[in-house]
């Protein structure tokens, strides 16, 4: 296999080839940063690229392959979104806030990627803080999906999900608040799981809103975010939330037959609101599932709707309280000018943060204002609580829930720059189950006018292998997630 080709497989052949010696990490981290190198001007996929640094831990990986042969991604590139700190690495996340941070320590996920051996890539650009759904609200400016160079790759974490699109990257870090990783993996034609909460240690990962932030993955394929999961989950104390369970590998339970699971269909999910053609090819998928042999049963999800308006109190409130703590004294930019403190802070978040994060930290400290608080922010948690109740009464009779990840395909960049609320409405296959806690994933289920779609599959509390079972025979039986973006496709590189 020539190495262009290599550079587009999955991780099982990528690692047999390291394996044999077939190609060193160094010359494979070189294929690909060459290859980000022509794309960044029209892609902007990454905010930090560090030849050298990537090099450096390439020749160690090279090293490490020697000392452990049995250590099966050594020398495995992978592009971390910016969001995650890692030690010596610029760790912006999309904001001028952070623009000059390098990070003093490791994330988990970090840490639990490096010591398996894969090398980083670079730092993938994502909307300012994870507060977006187009990557549009990057300091760096924003990602285009390679696609469609004139539309937006879905956020927050668009630049990870453009990068794997485009075949800069076999695979990618993403976090998930509200749909940061199921919606830019659909609409960049790839592969995205958000695990349960509390599956994946939250340390060290740079906070939104902590209740619903969660860490994941993007990959080609439903089986590599098996292995990834089962790379990056785990207990670690460092974060109260993680929870400390001895679950069976994810890649284990991958090859299980899906016959006889039951797929649960929202009925409040294929109505107004939802495209014609993302229902076309959503409906097409369910039909594939229940042609592998799984059985149809139409589900009721009543406060769905209520997700958005529960979400945009919870999620700002929480906002507005982690990033207090960018003051331009402990943390963050620090104005030029000041005349006393109360100015050193006020010019200080006034320069280094975004419109739209100045609009979720007012929204956030409004709702949890003394006489505000009842009215929004508890309101808020009682009606999260009956949406998790909705999804727990659902999966008495379904094993799996399937649906759409977003209403529409990607759109044109600056189409909702005046509206935001209209960006916020977009999310509301995904937030229902950020709310709850669940894992999800969204895997390519086939084309609208050329562009991509995902179908959502969502489970139960701790059940990722599930899903991933479901996703992997639904791409054995089909190829839409072999599918590349014609002027990435790596064929006249
Ligand atoms: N679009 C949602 C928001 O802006 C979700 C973002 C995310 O998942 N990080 O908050």
């Amino acid at each position: 296999m020539s190495l262009t080709e290599l550079l587009n497989q999955g991780l099982l052949e990528i690692s047999a080839a390291l394996g044999r010696r077939e190609v060193s990490a160094v010359e494979l981290a070189t294929a690909y940063l060459d290859r980000i190198d022509q794309a960044q001007p029209e892609l902007n996929a990454f905010i930090t690229v560090d030849r050298k640094h990537t090099l450096q831990e390439a020749a160690l990986a090279d090293e490490m392959r020697v000392a452990s042969p049995d250590l099966p991604w050594v020398g495995i590139p992978i592009a971390q979104k910016d969001l995650f700190c890692a030690k010596g690495w610029r760790t912006t996340a999309g904001s001028r806030m952070l623009e000059n941070f390098i990070s003093p320590y490791d994330a988990h996920v970090v840490e639990q990627l490096n010591r398996q051996g894969f090398v980083t890539l670079g730092r993938a650009n994502m909307d300012e803080f994870a507060m977006g759904s187009s990557n549009e609200n990057s300091f760096f400016g924003p990602v285009k999906n390679p696609w469609d160079l004139t539309r937006v790759p879905g956020g927050s974490s668009g630049g990870s999900a453009a990068a794997v699109a485009a075949g800069l990257a076999p695979a990618a870090t993403g976090t998930d608040t509200g749909g940061s990783i199921r919606q830019p993996a659909a609409w960049c034609g790839i592969s995205g799981i958000k695990p349960t909460y509390g599956r994946v240690s939250r340390y060290g990962m740079i906070a939104y809103a902590s209740s619903l932030d969660q860490a994941g993955m993007f990959a080609r394929s439903a089986q590599d975010l098996a292995l990834l999961m089962d790379v990056i989950s785990g207990h670690d104390p460092r974060d109260a939330t993680s929870v400390n369970r001895q679950d069976a590998p994810c890649s284990h339970g991958l090859h299980q037959p899906i016959r006889g699971l039951r797929v649960g269909i929202p009925k409040q999910w294929f109505g107004k609101g939802l495209s014609d053609g993302v229902k076309a090819v959503v409906e097409s998928a369910i039909q594939e599932l229940l042609a592998l042999g799984c059985e149809g049963v139409e589900i009721d999800l009543p406060m769905s709707e209520q997700a958005i308006p529960a979400y945009y109190v919870i999620a700002p409130a929480e906002a507005s309280s982690n990033l207090s703590r960018f003051d331009g004294v402990r943390f963050g930019h620090r104005a030029a000018q000041y005349k006393d403190l109360g100015e050193l802070y006020e010019h200080s978040r006034g320069e280094g943060f975004g419109p739209e994060v100045k609009r979720r930290i007012l929204m956030g400290s409004y709702v949890l204002s003394h006489g505000y608080y009842d009215a929004y922010y508890l309101q808020a948690q009682r009606v999260r609580r009956l949406i998790a109740n909705d999804f727990e009464r659902a999966f008495e009779r379904c094993d799996v829930i399937a649906g759409p990840v977003a209403p529409t395909t990607a759109f044109p960049l600056g189409s909702f720059g005046a509206d935001p609320v209209q960006m916020y409405l977009a999310d509301l296959y995904t937030i229902p189950v950020n709310l709850a806690g669940l894992p999800a994933l969204s895997v390519p289920a086939g084309f609208d006018h050329g562009l991509p779609v995902g179908l959502q599959l969502i489970g139960p509390w701790w059940e990722e292998t599930r899903l991933l079972q479901m996703a992997h025979a639904f791409q054995t039986a089909t190829d839409w997630h072999t599918k590349r973006p014609a002027s990435y496709s790596g064929v006249t590189q």
